[in-house]
């Protein structure tokens, strides 16, 4: 099966997956633990969250001064603290690699049930491990989640999404 982060290196997808201070960076971090979890941030976010923080790092560790103004600053940038154009676009095709067959497919397989509120309404088809940070479209990683569960999930691995759900006092 032709997959979009196979094309990336060990060393991209590894970046996909960096936890610094027991958080999970996917972007950029600021020195009190903030993190912007995009691999490929928009100009709108990447300022705004310059705007809240003094102390900003990339994903590869490096010291953020000044972030970018313009359209070419910004694709410079990206290149150079290892938000590579090239890791978004791998990530954009894994992800639209979940077609209605392979929806169907695990349907089928999994029945039209919430796997973690047990909800039958407004059901999807969510990546278990995060394709933002390096989770293929295959079956195995695939699994029935409703609406409302898929939207705070994210981009949390499964074990994530319980710690957060129970530090929020849900039970179900
Ligand atoms: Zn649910």
């Amino acid at each position: 099966m032709k997959r979009g982060l196979s094309k990336l290196t060990t060393k991209e997808l590894s970046l996909l997956n960096l936890i610094v201070n027991g958080k999970v960076v996917r972007s950029f971090y600021s020195d009190d633990g903030d993190v912007m979890d995009s691999p490929s941030p928009s100009y709108k976010r990447m300022k705004s969250f310059a705007n809240r923080h003094k102390t900003i790092y990339a994903l590869d560790g490096t010291l953020v001064k000044r972030m970018p103004l313009s359209g070419r600053d910004m694709y410079l940038f990206r290149e150079r603290h290892g938000i590579s154009t090239r890791m978004g676009e791998a990530i954009r095709e894994e992800a639209m690699m979940l077609n209605d067959s392979i929806k169907r497919k695990v349907f089928d397989r999994d029945g039209k049930i919430c796997a973690v509120c047990g909800s039958t309404e407004k059901l999807c088809v969510d990546h278990i491990f995060p394709v933002s940070r390096g989770g293929f479209t295959q079956m195995d990683n695939l699994q029935v989640l409703c609406e409302k569960c898929n939207i705070q999930k994210s981009n949390m691995t499964m074990e994530e999404f319980h710690l957060w759900r129970t530090n929020h006092g849900k039970t179900n």
